[in-house]
Formats: structure tokens, sequence, C-alpha cells
């Protein structure tokens, strides 16, 4: 078992956002949590990106306690990388700088970072971006670069926080299929938030289903479309109407 979230809660000035989540993410494995907008999504991966504290309950990664009520391993001492909505570029590097900032804080080798940006340049198609600024890219080459640098430290755990959100349509459904194939060509364990049932189904093993902070349901793509648990997660698939 890689991650675990045991019994978490979060309250913000009274209002309770998560309340008592439990549930594991196995090595290599993608859950994408899906819910409507307020259910508590980006709440729950700012507690395991370690950017928020827990009311109660503890989030462990390979044995290694991240969070809890009273202890908050910083965020950039976990092993865990964060794609946003809104890409979070550094807009005075250049696309290259972007990519290999993280592995030159490490102090990797020189020959090591540059094998490994090869690498990530050829699977992300982003050659010949190199010396470009972000301003100078279109919004899927820059969500592009958001995951090229976010994998570049080789995370326990990559988390995406509605990676897609903010693209067109078309490139939305070409960027889930492309990511879907990356992400299991890579291994990499992942914490995937949507609101997007079609982006959920391309990249998930799992799908945990959130509704008002509680889980409503939990299980593979086809669980939860042969069986859903609620009228409530059938009408947020939208196989109601
Ligand atoms: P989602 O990502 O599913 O849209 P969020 O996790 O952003 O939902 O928010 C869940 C609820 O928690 C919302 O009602 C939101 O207003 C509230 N909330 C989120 N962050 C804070 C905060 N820092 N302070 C107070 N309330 C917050
Ligand atoms: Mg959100």
């Amino acid at each position: 078992m890689s991650l675990i979230i045991r019994n978490i809660s979060k309250n913000f000035n009274g209002l309770q956002v998560l309340k008592d989540i439990s549930f594991s993410v196995n090595t290599g494995e993608i859950i994408s949590i899906l819910g409507p907008s307020g259910c508590g999504k980006s709440t729950l991966l700012q507690l395991v990106a370690g950017l928020q504290l827990p009311s109660s309950g503890e989030i462990i990664l390979h044995n290694e306690l991240l969070s809890s009520s009273k202890f908050l391993m910083p965020p950039e001492r976990r092993p865990i990388n964060m794609v946003f909505q809104d890409y979070a570029l550094w807009p005075h590097m250049t696309i290259e700088q972007n990519i290999v900032y993280g592995l030159k804080l490490k102090q990797v080798k020189k020959h090591i970072i540059e094998e490994k940006k090869h690498k990530l340049f050829e699977l992300l198609s982003l050659r010949g971006l190199e010396n470009r600024f972000p301003v100078q890219l279109s919004g899927g080459q820059q969500q592009r670069v958001a995951i090229a640098r976010a994998l570049a430290t080789e995370p326990k755990l990559l988390l995406m926080d509605e990676p897609l959100s903010n693209l067109d349509m078309q490139l939305r459904y070409e960027m889930r299929n492309e990511l879907s194939y990356l992400l299991r060509q890579l291994g990499t364990t992942v914490l995937h938030v949507t609101h997007d049932p079609l982006e959920a189904y391309a990249l998930a093993d799992r799908i945990l289903i959130l509704r008002d902070g509680s889980i409503e349901q939990l299980g593979t793509p086809k669980q939860v479309c042969e069986q859903p648990a609620s009228l409530w997660v059938a009408g947020l698939l939208g196989m109601t109407n």
C-alpha cells in the first residue's frame, strides 16, 4: 500500500469540508477523485500535499507519517509533486529551466539531468520548445511542461488538480488519452482530481466519488458505471435525464 488516508476530516471555521475520509492508493495506481464543485476535492489534495493541516486523522506514505492533527511534514520534504489547473510555471524561466529546476535543486549530476531532460522532452512532445518562455506556448503545451516538471524529480506520488480543465474540448480529449498512456508507461502513483466523468474514465484505475465531503462510492470505472451507488451518482455520471 503506497498512500493511506485514514479518518481524515477538515474543518474551516466550523464548516466541515471533509468528513472522516478513509481510503488507500496502491503503488502504481491512478485514483481519480470525482465530484461537483465545492465537494472538497482540492482540500483533500492539499492535505496530501501538506498545504493544509487535517483537523483529525492521518496521512501515511510508504509507512511514513506525513500529516496528523499534530504533525505536518513540510510540503518540500514530501516525495510528492503537484500539477495545478493553472499550470503555475515560472514565467521568468525558459521551458528547459522550468523542467530541470527541481533536479538542479537536488544537485543531480549534469549528465543525468541531460538524460532525463531528453526523455521528458521526448515523452511529452516538447522538443524544439526548450528556449521558449511559458507565455510563448499554447495551453496544451504549457500543461505538458507542468507535467514534465512534476515528473522530473520522480515523485513517489503525483497529485493533479483539474489538470486539463483550462484546455478547450478538443485538446482536453487528446490530452486525457496522452496523459493516460504516459502515466501508465511510467507506472506513476497518482491522485487526480476532476469534475469531468470522462476524464476520470480515461485516467483512473479506480474512481472515488466525493459528495459534500464524504465518499459516496469507490470503485473501478466499470463498477461505478454499471452499479452506481445511488441515483445521485448516476446523475453525476450523466446517466439520468
Ligand atoms: P472543490 O475542489 O471540490 O471544488 P474545495 O476543496 O476547493 O472544493 O472546497 C470545499 C469547500 O471548502 C468549499 O465550500 C470551500 O469554500 C471551502 N474552503 C476551501 N478552502 C477553504 C479555506 N482555505 N478557508 C475556508 N473555506 C475553504
Ligand atoms: Mg477544486
